[in-house]
């Protein structure tokens, strides 16, 4: 072996031994409720597609026109070949869903986080994270060279803690405070409290950004989102969302105000420089923001909301008044979760085992996530499972 490689092997190795060695696991099935690999079927509490949109037969069907209409590949970045028609259908359906002038779509969530913190904030400015905001607005607000502050989990004390003292800085020069959070957290499924952190943004002259990558299509009036739920919308300079999720398509996307998307043509690096997505992911994302504004959309909630309900009854689960479809059982240790989620795949049952870097060290988990696809036999045989696992009584934390 040469010594690049001997290199990369030790770090392996390294990783193994804390048991956070992770591989890729072939699927040969699309995204359901059942999912196969191993040439086995599997019960899937795994996929954020939360209202079975990923193989729906209207979006599969708008996917495959634009592939007969605009064939498959976009050619070159949009601000080079020109911008096919799919992406702007798509932003304007995207604009009108979250009543904004304005939308940008982007290849994933990740590149949306990327390309937007990085052309809003500079070395001057501040920015502000809440201590559990996703790895894609963690690497935006570094790279984006902004003095950056982290805030305890919805802690709003200390975000006004940080707020005071980015104020006191930013008088002496010319600089900007944005502050980041999710509107459901994608690892503990919990809300943020969004009206109180609009009224400190508010209050302390900030910027805010709001990630609502697992509130779209799920949360709100026809599936707006939590900020719409409570009413604080209009007020959120930046708001994010991804196409990958209930949406089930793939993408990334920015609502906001005209000025807000002009800039970001201009400046976000993620879009424009990137081949733009392929039109038949747009256009079965436009059908996707189509089919949850509809009757069929609001029972595909009203079914998710019915299954979180009974798991998290069985489960003895805290009930919340905006309800996530993600129930996190925290086991602590990564080797337990690992084992757990070992055994329930040799019962046909894939739950992921959650650990670091996506959750803190020492707090590993089984995330199971509900679709509108499962039945309650479904639910009734993921209880049935996990009853035997170590700390399954004390493990439900949220
Ligand atoms: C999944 C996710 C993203 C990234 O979106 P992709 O489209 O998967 O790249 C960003 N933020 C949050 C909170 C997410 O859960």
């Amino acid at each position: 072996m040469n010594s690049f490689n001997y290199e990369l092997d030790q770090r392996l190795v390294a990783l193994r031994e804390q048991n956070l060695f992770r591989e890729l696991r072939r699927v040969d099935s699309p995204q359901g409720v059942r999912i196969e690999f191993g040439g086995k079927s599997f019960l899937n509490f795994s996929s954020n597609d939360y209202l079975g949109l990923a193989n729906h037969p209207a979006l599969k069907e708008a996917s495959i026109n634009a592939v007969k209409g605009f064939g498959v590949g976009a050619g070159a970045s949009r601000l080079i070949s020109g911008s096919i028609a799919p992406f702007h259908q798509l932003e304007e359906a995207l604009a009108a869903f979250k009543k904004t002038d304005a939308a940008l779509t982007f290849s994933t969530g990740y590149a949306a986080a990327l390309g937007t913190i990085t052309a809003l904030l500079g070395r001057d400015d501040i920015i502000i994270l809440d201590k559990l905001v996703h790895a894609s607005i963690v690497d935006a607000a570094k790279l984006s060279g902004a003095k950056l502050r982290i805030f305890d989990h919805n802690d709003l004390n200390d975000l006004e803690r940080i707020l005071k003292w980015a104020n006191e800085k930013s008088t002496t020069r010319q600089s900007h405070v944005l502050v980041v959070t999710e509107s459901i957290f994608s690892m503990d499924g919990e809300c943020a409290p969004l009206r109180e952190i609009v009224a400190l943004k508010e209050k302390y002259g900030a910027w805010l950004m709001v990630d609502e990558a697992h509130a779209t299509g799920i949360l709100g009036w026809n599936g707006r989102g939590l900020s719409d739920e409570l009413g604080v919308s209009q007020q959120i300079e930046v708001k994010m969302g991804t196409l990958g999720k209930a949406i089930g398509a793939s993408g990334g996307f920015i609502c906001g105000s005209r000025p807000l998307v002009d800039y970001l043509v201009n400046r976000a690096r993620s879009f424009i420089f990137s081949t733009a997505p392929a039109p038949a992911a747009a256009a079965a994302a436009l059908a996707g923001i189509q089919l949850i504004q509809t009757n069929e959309g609001e029972n595909l909630r009203a079914r998710l909301q019915q299954r979180v309900a009974e798991l998290k009854s069985a489960l003895h689960a805290p009930r919340s008044a905006n309800e996530s479809a993600i129930i996190p059982l925290i086991l602590g240790d990564e080797a337990g979760a690992v084992a757990a989620a070992t055994k329930l795949r040799e019962q046909n049952i894939f739950v992921p085992a959650i650990r670091y870097p996506t959750v803190a060290r020492g707090s590993a988990r089984l995330r199971i996530t509900l679709t509108a696809a499962h039945t309650v036999d479904d639910i009734s045989e993921l209880v049935w499972a996990l009853k035997p696992i170590p700390g399954y009584k004390s493990g439900i934390a949220k």
